[in-house]
């Protein structure tokens, strides 16, 4: 039994009081990897916080190498905030304005250094999220070797590890055993060049990390935290910290060139009923997805699944359905997506 240490890192950023970020820290006291778990780098991305509490008492147990630095309110103030970013505010969720040339006309869009995971490493004189990377970069992250990054996006997806391309860091996400893994997914802006994600400073930097999308913001689902736990689990066996094989990996669906997308539409406006169906699901073609209901002739239409596979996108939701309400309503618009279901190329 190793006890974990509850540790505070002091942090100063301009124009806000002084506080105190807690972690835990266990430390074997034999050699091997330094494995760094963060969570709720965004003030709504909150899953991963209680996965890390439920960890921190197994990897007491059974930790036999190595380090392991456990972060759950990587970015307490954007968790105060309860929203994605330290300055969101419900008009700008995804921070403050600012004007880009954006193929030769000027438009007005979100500042992406306000979204802390695009400003690894930090920076000591720049805005509060750069302030606060920074800070948490030279106090906890530099030592580590290995780096799990939990997040969540939208509940309407199904929860993946999302590493970048490079293959140890594919291989390290394949060892957590989640229902997806997606190489490469959208969510992840690679820049090799930085400010980093913060997965992407590891990886640029001869170390190994990835990110995680449990499905649901805003929320803890027990059903999630049971996949993240089990994720840090396997993935302390597969560093060697914990004695034993990672446990479900044939379980994992590796969206990309070996898979298909089958996206179903709505042939019609109207309501989109689920089916009491959940993201991650398996259904068979013909399968019954839910059901349209239009406002126009009141009419209801069956929607059903195109094929066998695993539900990777469940409900009616469009673009900014992280942030915002009417995003998530179910009326459909015509050709709107209703579902996504991924079958494995024979
Ligand atoms: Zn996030």
């Amino acid at each position: 039994m190793t006890r974990a240490k509850v540790r505070h890192l002091t942090v100063n950023i301009k124009s806000k009081p002084e506080f105190r970020l807690a972690y835990w820290d266990i430390d074997s006291g034999r050699e091997g990897p330094c494995l760094l778990v963060t969570a709720a780098l965004h003030g709504n991305e909150v899953q991963g916080s209680e996965v890390i509490r439920r960890f921190c008492p197994l990897a007491e147990k059974k930790i036999v190498k190595g380090r392991m630095l456990l972060i759950p309110f990587a970015n307490p103030l954007a968790v105060w905030n309860r929203r994605p970013h330290i300055v969101s505010t419900m008009a700008n969720p995804k921070g403050s304005m600012v004007e880009r040339l954006i193929n030769g006309k000027k438009m007005l869009v979100p500042d992406p250094r306000d979204n802390i995971n695009c400003t690894w490493p930090g920076n000591p004189d720049g805005n509060m999220a750069e302030q606060m990377s920074h800070a948490l970069f030279k106090g906890i992250i530099e030592q580590a070797t290995h780096n799990i990054d939990l997040h969540c996006y939208n509940r309407f997806w199904a929860t993946a590890a999302v590493p970048e391309g490079e293959e140890k860091a594919i291989e390290f996400a394949m060892a957590g055993a989640y229902p997806f893994v997606i190489p490469g997914h959208p969510v992840i802006k690679t820049n090799y060049n930085g400010p980093y994600i913060l997965s992407g400073w590891f990886n640029a930097n001869g170390r190994t990390a990835y990110s995680v999308e449990f499905s649901g913001q805003y929320s803890v689902v027990e059903k999630e935290v049971g996949v993240g736990v089990r994720a840090l689990i396997n993935s302390s066996r597969y560093l060697g910290m914990f004695r034993g094989k990672p446990a479900g990996i044939e379980e994992t669906i590796v969206k990309g060139p070996a898979t298909r997308d089958f996206t179903v539409r709505a042939p019609f406006e109207g309501l989109f009923v689920e089916n009491g169906l959940a993201t991650g699901d398996f259904v068979r073609k013909g399968d019954l997805l839910g059901h349209l209901f239009s406002d126009r002739n009141l009419r209801t239409a069956r929607i059903l699944s195109p094929s066998d596979g695993y539900l990777y996108a469940y409900g009616r939701h469009s673009n900014m359905c992280d942030v915002d309400l009417a995003d998530m309503h179910p009326y459909s618009d015509r050709g709107d997506t209703l579902a996504v279901v991924v079958s494995k190329k024979c």
